[in-house]
């Protein structure tokens, strides 16, 4: 048997950035996986974009706790996690200029420098974009986007340069349940035995709980992007248009990635992640393409999309819950990675003891009930 005193369950980029932070502290963690290292889970798949505004501003400031680690990764994490500050841009209509105006206001507060141009001042900055319908342009120059894989290989690296014991290709069966408590999970192969188990399984998260009494209420959704590349597209910055709904941001030197709204089928966890669905390329591309015309006619050179589980108001469930010795990570709702490093970190400090985290309070367990419901916070039209 394996003892440890930590158990993190998933290496996805929120599993692999909690398990960094335990290991830098001290915490004696073993993370279980069950894929190879390879294309499994979300953070694979993930279009790595790092930008703060949100619809809530709770989850403003867990992006906002979470890019200057991505800025300045070498020194704090160590290794590359790709990041590129291209910055950000949100497109809005007329009626959500008071919204992003608020917005602005909000990441001041934050430390973060952000502003709301008319759209002819941003399209001297960018010229390859149209602008109809648009009103303004909430601009965030720190932000950018990063390599989801590397960002995650870079994790469990320095957690295992700690002291980590990542083991890949090991799935966890189940819970090792004593009474009322956890005791440790159970594999093919070993129990191991620790008073703490997180579970950052993602698509896979309700399985573990079954039998505990713990019903989280997660569902799944299939998201996707796709590519095209050529020296005739124009720079763009990350990108969301919430006026007609899509996003697109760089892709590699001379490329432009962009969002592909799926048909909302979710399926099983174990239906496979990968390339878009050919049928779903055209409307995609037709949508982004009334913004950025360069790429009427192209044909996508890449695309990816894999299972994303989603909570009812669209925010991830941090904290304890149920049986003693759980601790949940779930529901990254479709915007687990730009908040992984603050997460991994709060969690952590919660896990060593350090007292509740403040900025986790808006994601608990409890809101799912009773007092601790809070109201659904979507102020744009699409994000
Ligand atoms: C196409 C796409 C684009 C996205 N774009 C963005 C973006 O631009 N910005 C952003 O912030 N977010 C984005 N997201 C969301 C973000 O990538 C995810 O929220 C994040 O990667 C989720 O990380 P995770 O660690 O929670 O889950 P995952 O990456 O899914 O990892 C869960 C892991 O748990 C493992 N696992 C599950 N069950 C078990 C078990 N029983 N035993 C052992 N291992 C188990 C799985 O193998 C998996 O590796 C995107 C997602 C997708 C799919």
């Amino acid at each position: 048997m394996t003892t440890a005193d930590v158990v993190v369950v998933g290496a996805g980029v929120v599993g692999a950035s909690i398990a960094f932070h335990l290991a830098s502290r001290g915490v004696d963690v073993v993370v279980c996986d069950q894929g190879h290292g390879g294309r499994q889970g979300a953070t694979p798949w993930s279009a790595g974009q790092v930008r703060l505004t949100h619809g809530d501003p709770a989850d403003m400031r867990l992006a906002a706790l979470s890019l200057p680690v991505f800025e300045r990764w070498a020194e704090v994490v160590g290794g590359d996690c790709g990041f590129r500050a291209t910055g950000f841009a949100l497109l809005v209509g007329e009626d959500f200029l008071a919204v992003a105006a608020t917005a602005v206001k909000e990441l001041d507060v934050l430390g973060i420098e952000a502003r709301l141009l008319d759209p002819g001042e941003y399209a001297r900055r960018r010229p390859g974009l149209r602008y109809d319908g648009v009103a303004a342009v909430l601009t965030e120059p720190r932000s950018g986007y990063a390599d989801p894989v590397a960002t995650t290989a870079a994790l469990l690296d320095r957690a295992a340069g700690f002291g980590a014991r990542v083991r890949t290709g090991t799935r966890v069966d189940s819970l090792v349940v004593s009474g009322d408590t956890v005791r440790g999970v159970r594999t093919a192969t070993e129990v191991v035995s620790a008073a703490e188990v997180v579970l950052a399984t993602n698509v896979r998260g309700a399985e573990l709980l079954t039998g505990t009494g713990v019903a989280v209420p997660l569902s799944t959704t299939r998201v996707g992007w796709a590519a095209v590349a050529g020296p005739e597209l124009p720079a763009v910055d990350v990108t969301i248009d919430d006026t007609i709904g899509t996003y697109f941001r760089p892709w590699g030197e001379d490329g432009v990635l962009y969002r592909v709204p799926m048909d909302g089928r979710g399926g099983p966890p174990d239906t496979a992640s990968g390339p878009v669905r050919p049928d779903l390329l055209e409307p995609a591309r037709s949508l982004v393409a009334r913004r950025v015309p360069a790429l009427a006619g192209r044909v996508a050179t890449a695309s990816g999309s894999a299972l994303e589980s989603y909570t009812p108001d669209g925010k991830p469930v941090l904290g304890r819950a149920g049986p003693g010795g759980v601790y949940l990570a779930l529901g990254p709702s479709g915007g687990g990675f730009k908040s992984a490093p603050a997460i991994g970190r709060a969690v952590a400090a919660e896990l060593a003891g350090a007292g509740p985290a403040e900025e986790l309070d808006p994601y608990r367990f409890a809101r799912f009930s009773g007092e601790g419901r809070r109201p659904v916070a979507r102020r744009y039209r699409h994000m």
